[in-house]
């Protein structure tokens, strides 16, 4: 029965494109011989049927164009039109009855084809575009179910539209069409030891704020006890008008991935610590070296020994960097904080490293500014900042060093006049292992690792590291760090 209602009713296949010939012509001429049976048999008038026929088939017309097409259409006007003229052959109309009969037959053959061409062509009009759409819409969902990667497309209210086989296997969970993102689609997941919060995951992120995430990466504990590492990527769907219409998640399992670099940096980790103490040594030995040959005045061992402890030097200074990278990359770097004056500690780095830089160094700052911070490390830090402003200015004359107080901050800035770094590479020198790589430049010596240090040292200690720059007239980097309030420890 229901099927039945369900294949009369005409809107209810839409897109289905399947026009019935039998069907119209079956029920227009089952209704030709019960109007007939009527006429004759029950209302014994032959005229009892005329008028109505006319509205009954206007109806059947529409209903069969919509239904059936125009297929429907053309056989249910030409059953109208044989059984009109049935009618005026049966009823033996002749003269003025005869010829008004089959004057106002053509016009409604003109009246009613028109209206079944149209409707009907309205009816396969329809259903050929929600084909198209039906279709478009399938191409689009088995691309997103054959990607390598995981997506999940919300609508604009956090109801999940679509989800592909990828996500569900990078994740651990059966995402079902209609899932609330967030709560439903939900995964336990942490982002730099930080727990998430259902309303913190990237999506529901992004469909609060409209704003993209790009290529973070969090580690999502499984249900089946198995952590993976993601990457994801979403940003909000709009339509031509701007709107919000949906969202979009693109998640990546970079568990392989991770292993790798934690393999790699257990590597560097392991063997900086074991070249840590032969340097030692060695740098121990050059020494002991040094004060025996320097008791014989012999000058030219002097210098080759000289110079075997400077490299020596370059080789502890590159282990240990190796293993600050290490340690800041598992958070396993200690800070000793003191209270100290850092316009002192500036001074001393320019006094430090006058005697090996052919450039004058220039230190100004008259103010105390008393941090609380690791006396070490900040050391580092400026030395390292002195240190590429000698080696990046090989041919200017003087260098720079200021400190100063901004608001409640202590400012430590070095500047100078060599080759600068170009704008769009401003950012990325902070990176780990960046160097700018110009091949119309000389090269220097490094390995991109002291910049990292810096800021990542900064950073934890509530500051911040910046340059100011223009390529080939010089550059300044400066630091910032909170001065230390007093009555605070
Ligand atoms: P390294 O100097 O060992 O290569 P750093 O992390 O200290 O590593 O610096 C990263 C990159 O930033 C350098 O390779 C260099 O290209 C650029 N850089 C750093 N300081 C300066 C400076 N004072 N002038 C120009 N370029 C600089």
């Amino acid at each position: 029965m229901e099927r039945l209602l369900r294949y009369l009713n005409p809107v209810s296949h839409f897109g289905e494109r399947r026009y019935s010939f039998l069907f119209p012509l079956i029920v227009m001429l089952l209704t030709s011989v019960v109007l007939e049976f009527y006429a004759f048999n029950i209302a014994h008038n032959s005229h009892a049927v005329d008028l109505y026929a006319i509205f009954l088939y206007i109806a059947l017309i529409i209903y069969f164009s919509f239904h059936d097409g125009i297929v429907g259409g053309i056989v249910s006007v030409i059953i109208t039109i044989g059984y009109y003229f049935y009618i005026i052959y049966s009823r033996q109309y002749s003269g003025q009855e005869f010829t008004s009969a089959l004057v106002t037959t053509f016009i409604l053959t003109i009246l009613y084809s028109f209206l079944a061409g149209v409707i009907g062509w309205l009816r396969q009009t329809i259903d050929r575009l929600i084909e198209e759409e039906m279709d478009e819409k399938i191409r689009l969902q088995s691309i997103v179910q054959q990607l390598p990667v995981g997506v999940i497309i919300s609508d604009r209210h956090g109801k999940v539209m679509q989800a592909n086989k990828q996500i569900e296997l990078i994740l651990g969970v059966k995402i079902h069409p209609g899932a609330k993102v967030g709560k439903e689609t939900f995964v336990e997941a942490e982002q730099n030891g930080k727990v998430l919060q259902p309303s913190q995951s990237p999506l529901a992120q992004t469909l609060n704020s409209g704003k993209p995430i790009v290529g973070q990466e969090f580690t999502i504990h499984r249900k089946d006890g198995k952590d993976t590492h993601i990457q994801v990527n979403t940003s909000v769907i709009r339509n031509k008008d701007g709107k919000i219409i949906a969202a979009a998640s693109i998640v990546n399992d970079i568990t392989q991935k991770k292993e790798m670099e934690d393999r790699k940096d257990d590597f560097v980790n392991m063997a900086s610590h074991e070249l840590k103490t032969p340097i030692t040594s060695l740098k121990l030995y050059i020494d002991i070296l040094l004060s025996r040959i320097k008791k014989t005045g012999d000058e030219k061992t002097m210098k080759t020994l000289t110079s075997i402890k400077y490299q020596t030097e370059r080789l502890q200074e590159l282990v240990r960097d190796l293993l600050d990278v290490s340690r800041l990359q598992k958070g396993k770097l200690a800070f000793n904080r003191e209270k100290f004056r850092i316009d002192l500690l500036a001074e001393e780095c320019v006094n430090e490293l006058q005697g090996s830089s052919k450039q004058t160094i220039i230190f100004s700052g008259k103010s105390p500014l008393l941090v609380y911070a690791d006396k070490f490390r900040m050391y580092q830090v400026i030395t390292n900042l002195l240190t590429n402003a000698i080696k990046y200015s090989p041919d200017a004359e003087r260098i720079e060093v200021k400190t100063t107080r901004q608001d409640s901050k202590a400012v430590v800035s070095v500047k100078d006049w060599g080759i600068g770094i170009a704008k769009k590479q401003q950012k990325k020198i902070f990176e780990r292992l960046y160097q700018v790589t110009d091949p119309n430049e000389k090269t220097f010596p490094g390995l991109g690792m002291g910049l990292y240090i810096s800021q990542e040292i900064i950073k934890r200690h509530k500051g911040s590291l910046w340059v100011d720059s223009e390529k080939d007239k010089g550059s300044v980097f400066s630091l910032s760090l909170p001065l230390h309030k007093k009555g605070s420890s």
